[in-house]
């Protein structure tokens, strides 16, 4: 039988098995009844995988929760060592990852939502991934949140541990201002028991400020900075305590840096329990740091170096998140180090695509702080650019492109030997760059995600860096999957 024959057999089954579940005959009151829709739900996600059209990692998890609404709570009870929950503007995936390669470099078997799926409905469809017989096969659970679900998923998941790691301006037309995101996180905060763990960015005050009240909390944050202030370009929030302007010692990622209150002197923490330092940054191949621990009680720290194979000063706050998580689940200094170390990081981000005989590096920017956190790490690649740039606006996105123009763009104008602009927002893009000051004449529009991306490699001299937004990652990888050189992700 043809693949394509299979996959349209496997793409029927689905949305058949996805009517069933949904079917009152069916229901998911707990017992045996639950288990049976547990188990369709599952063959729901397997069918899915074969099926030859784009892959949605949550159709499964959200067909058992219209027929079992309990069902993420209910999976979720089943896990031995609790959940944890990271959410934040930028890096929740890749801190994600991080956590969960931490807690497989100590034995242990996280369930994780690797792909991003970071509504309760992606959530829940991992869990579905391990289920037998309606309880859940793995040690504990380790998921991203989208910021505006998080106050949604602390019921259910009972988390033991929760990363609040950032909040930067992203999606305006979804997420509004920043100032609601944190409204929410600030409600969610007070209403969690004090066992909660709250693992707390020190570098980011309106975080910071606004978990001050939770009685459990570790912090983290990065010891030096590569800036003397924020960039200009930066949103620095005012003192949340008493609306007084912030002030600086130093800056690092946006306006995470060594913040504090002249007003009422409410000030960075100054020791974190985690904290990073000599960091160095390699361009494209990496960055290392020394991860310091202290234990709150005797005061007594170890410091250990680590290599990352992920670049950017962004990634340095990643794993740091990720090192004061697994303290709070109680890891090993070891286990954390030996985690940190082997991961590659998650799928989009600077993650390397062999096509023939030739490189691509898939870089997310996906919001101002993100993108100008991207110039910073190009900048400091040697030699000069081959780059494409893929813009797209679908919802996933959010329709509003604009925020290209708060990026810094003009610092990557020096770098740029040649740009080729692709996805739905093309000529946009390269609207961009002509105005950061890139020679006209080297920058080419083509429509399209495949054509643009064989346009760059053509006109490459040298391995070419991909700039995507979200669902123009995920479309790059996607048709460099579908031409066969690389594995589609998947479970
Ligand atoms: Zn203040």
């Amino acid at each position: 039988m043809g693949v394509a024959v299979q996959a349209q057999i496997a793409r029927v089954g689905a949305a058949l098995v996805d009517r069933a579940i949904r079917s009152p005959a069916l229901g998911g009151e707990p017992g045996r009844r639950f288990a049976f829709t547990v188990g369709a739900a599952r063959t729901l996600r397997s069918l899915d995988r074969h099926t030859d059209t784009r892959i949605d990692p949550s159709r499964a998890g959200r067909a058992l929760l219209a027929a079992a609404p309990h069902a993420l709570a209910t999976l979720a009870s089943h896990l031995p060592g609790g959940c944890a929950l990271v959410s934040a503007t930028n890096g929740k995936t890749t801190t994600t990852n991080l956590l969960a390669e931490i807690a497989r470099a100590a034995g242990h078997d996280p369930v994780v939502n690797h792909l991003g799926a970071n509504m309760p409905p992606g959530v829940c469809a991992e869990l579905i991934g391990r289920s037998r017989r309606g309880a859940t096969r793995a040690d504990l659970g380790v998921f991203e949140a989208d910021e505006l679900w998080l106050d949604h998923m602390v019921g259910p998941l009972a988390p033991r541990v929760i990363v609040l790691g950032n909040l930067f301006r992203d999606q305006l037309d979804r997420m509004g201002e920043i100032d609601r995101v944190a409204a929410r996180w600030r409600a969610c905060v007070a209403g969690l028991p004090a066992s909660t763990v709250l693992v707390v960015n020190a570098d980011d005050p309106r975080v910071c400020q606004l978990t001050a009240a939770h009685p459990n909390v570790v912090h983290f944050g990065l010891a030096d900075h590569d800036r003397e202030a924020p960039l200009g370009s930066t949103d620095v929030p005012d003192c949340l305590h008493c609306g007084g302007m912030l002030t600086y010692r130093g800056a690092h990622v946006g306006h995470l840096g060594s913040w504090s209150c002249p007003t009422c002197g409410d000030r960075r923490p100054p020791a974190p329990t985690v904290e990073a330092s000599d960091v160095a940054v390699r361009g494209l191949g990496g960055a290392s740091f020394t991860l310091t621990a202290r234990d709150s009680g005797s005061g007594a720290s170890v410091a250990e170096r680590v290599q990352l194979s992920m670049p950017g000063r962004f990634n340095v706050v990643n794993a740091t998140a990720a090192a004061g998580a697994a303290l709070a689940l109680g890891y090993s200094v070891a286990s954390i180090v030996a985690g940190l170390t082997r991961s590659a990081g998650a799928f989009g981000r600077s993650e390397q695509l062999q096509i023939g005989e030739q490189t691509v590096t898939l870089v997310l920017a996906k919001n101002p702080c993100g993108f100008d956190e991207v110039i910073t790490m190009l900048g400091s690649e040697p030699g000069p650019l081959d780059l494409l740039f893929v813009l797209n606006d679908r919802d996933l996105d959010g329709r509003d492109v604009s925020w290209i123009w708060d990026s810094d763009v003009e610092r990557l104008a020096p770098h740029v030997a040649r740009a080729t602009c692709g996805g739905s927002r093309a000529a946009e893009a390269a609207l961009r760059l002509d105005y950061a000051g890139i020679d006209p004449s080297v920058i080419e529009v083509v429509d399209g995600i495949e054509a643009p991306l064989h346009r760059a490699l053509e006109r490459a001299g040298r391995p070419v860096v991909a700039v995507a937004n979200y669902s123009a990652m995920l479309d790059v990888r996607e048709t460099v999957a579908e031409l066969g050189h690389a594995a589609r992700y998947w479970w």
